[in-house]
């Protein structure tokens, strides 16, 4: 359709709703007009708290300051994700962000510690990476590359309301136009099927070229009006429901989520300076919602301050995310579990990529096509790291974990196991976005490990090599001893004028 874009509707005030509505109008502002529609009736799903790196490219996108955001969001850092009870019953281990040992030219830095294991070396990946140590002492500090360790990478905890709130009031003072109404129905053009305006129950009409549906799970304008299909993963995550509350703060404030794996399903606990986010997602193939609220009861670590929220979600993708002039950003265009806070990411990316793909002259069928292609092979590699997770799994103890460890796998998750069982080798693509030091992580800390390394390892004289390995376990040593506990760190930080 040959109409230049002018008009942008945005149909949703969660989480979606407002990073979408921020990043367009920071990015195209002399462009567009946009107005967002949300119901307070209504409301928005009321998680999503924990995230990964590439929120700080958001915040920096939007120029709010770190100092800002922790004020307006109860914020806290966030330096990995604790796993315990994955593996076997009894594991822990953590996947951290950032680098793991130094960059090695031709076999990654992995391959020195199996060999230094091999050779009867007590050592293990995670002494070279500087998240975890400074998270096993609950440290955290914006600190500076030193030697060979780079500075700390982190993500975020906070609460979603606030987060929700600073976006809206960000995008408004830019200019984007809030109206408060329920859509009631939808208005299409004869000929094309495109969406021509909302209308809302107070029969107030909302007229847009481009539509963006972040309705949530109802995929209002995607699902209900175009129709274009969902495909379904729930057989390789089976988890489908949770159960979420806030419970009181904790005092140590750890900079990590936890993710403690039950019989049912698994259990975040998401610290923020003030409260903790809670949640148990399960199966209902295995709990029934009384029996999943006693499991999630036993695993909280601080008294409740809310009432329990119940959700159902289902797993997949929508098959096609742009229709027409509608792009499904946020849960209505699809929904991988948060086991490593990936939702709020993909809504970012999703903005990044509407941006990219922005009709020129009208909406193509050529862009569409490829937004479309990006999206979906960006769902995928996520859902096959997440499936590694659950088919990786030496548990007994319920037909959940039973079925997972037996499961047939995709193809493109079948070869890196199977890949790194035999070899030690990890591949992953550039537009990964887990990339290799995640994937060994998972990997290795729910045993599945490898007999085997690289034979460019073998290359380095034994002695250099654990010379080289326990420098740096010292050097990492230097950073986190200086630093100070996460929660003094955030009071420093919110001090300072
Ligand atoms: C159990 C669970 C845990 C999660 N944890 C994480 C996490 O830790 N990290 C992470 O990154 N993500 C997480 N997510 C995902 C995250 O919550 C979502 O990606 C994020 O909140 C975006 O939601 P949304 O804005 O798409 O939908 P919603 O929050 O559901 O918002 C939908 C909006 O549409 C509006 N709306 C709907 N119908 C109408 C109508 N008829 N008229 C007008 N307005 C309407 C609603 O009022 C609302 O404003 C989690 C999700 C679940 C289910």
């Amino acid at each position: 359709m040959h109409t230049k874009i002018k008009k942008v509707v945005i149909l949703g005030g969660g989480t979606s709703g407002w990073i979408t509505a921020a990043l367009l109008i920071k990015k195209l502002h002399r462009i567009i007009e946009i107005t967002l529609v949300e119901s307070d009736a209504i409301g928005t799903i009321g998680v999503g708290e924990a995230t990964i790196p590439p929120i700080t490219t958001l915040n920096a996108a939007l120029d709010i300051s770190e100092k800002e955001f922790f004020e307006a969001t109860n914020a806290s850092f966030k330096l990995g994700i604790q796993f315990e009870g994955w593996g076997k019953p009894d594991d822990i281990y953590m996947h951290t962000f950032g680098k793991v040992g130094v960059d090695l030219t031709f076999c990654n830095f992995h391959h020195l510690v199996k060999r230094a294991q091999i050779i009867g070396e007590d050592t293990s990946l995670w002494d070279y990476s500087l998240n975890y140590r400074a998270a096993m002492e609950n440290k955290f500090a914006h600190t500076k590359a030193f030697n060979d360790v780079p500075p700390m990478t982190y993500a975020y905890h906070f609460d979603a309301a606030k987060y929700v709130k600073l976006l809206s009031e960000v995008s408004i003072k830019r200019g984007v136009k809030r109206i408060e109404g329920v859509v009631a129905g939808v208005n299409k053009n004869h000929d094309t099927g495109y969406v021509e305006s909302l209308i809302l129950s107070d029969g107030q009409i909302v007229e847009g070229d481009l539509f963006i549906d972040c309705s949530g799970f109802r995929g209002i304008l995607i699902e209900q009006e175009l129709g274009v299909g969902f495909e379904d993963w729930a057989h390789w995550l089976p988890c489908d429901r949770a159960v979420a509350a806030q419970t009181e703060a904790l005092p140590h404030l750890p900079p990590y989520t936890r993710s403690t794996a039950k019989k049912g399903g698994w259990q975040w606990q998401i610290p923020l300076q003030t409260r903790t986010g809670n949640g148990l997602v399960y199966s209902s193939q295995q709990y029934n919602e009384e029996q999943a609220t006693a499991e999630f009861i036993t695993g909280l670590n601080s008294g409740p301050l809310t009432d329990f929220n119940h959700i159902k979600f289902k797993t997949g993708i929508r098959k096609k995310p742009w229709e027409k002039n509608v792009v499904a950003i946020g849960l209505s265009s699809g929904f991988l579990e948060p086991l490593e806070s990936t939702s709020i990411h993909l809504i970012q990316m999703a903005v990044v990529r509407l941006i990219w793909h922005f009709p020129s002259d009208g909406i193509l069928q050529s862009e569409i096509n490829n937004y479309n292609r990006l999206t979906i092979e960006e769902m995928e590699h996520i859902r096959d790291f997440i499936i590694a997770h659950y088919c990786i799994n030496q548990r007994d103890d319920s037909e959940l974990w039973r079925y997972c460890a037996a499961m047939a796998l995709p193809d493109t998750l079948k070869h890196k196991l199977d890949l790194y069982q035999q070899t030690g080798k990890l591949f992953t693509s550039p537009d990964e976005l887990f990339a290799n030091i995640s994937w060994l992580q998972v990997l290795e800390g729910q045993n599945l490990t490898t007999k085997t390394y690289h034979p460019v390892a073998d290359a380095i004289d034994s002695v250099q090599m654990i010379d080289l390995l326990n420098r740096l376990k010292a050097d990492i040593g230097k950073p986190v001893a200086a630093i100070p506990s996460h929660r003094d760190y955030i009071k420093m930080m919110l001090e300072r004028a």
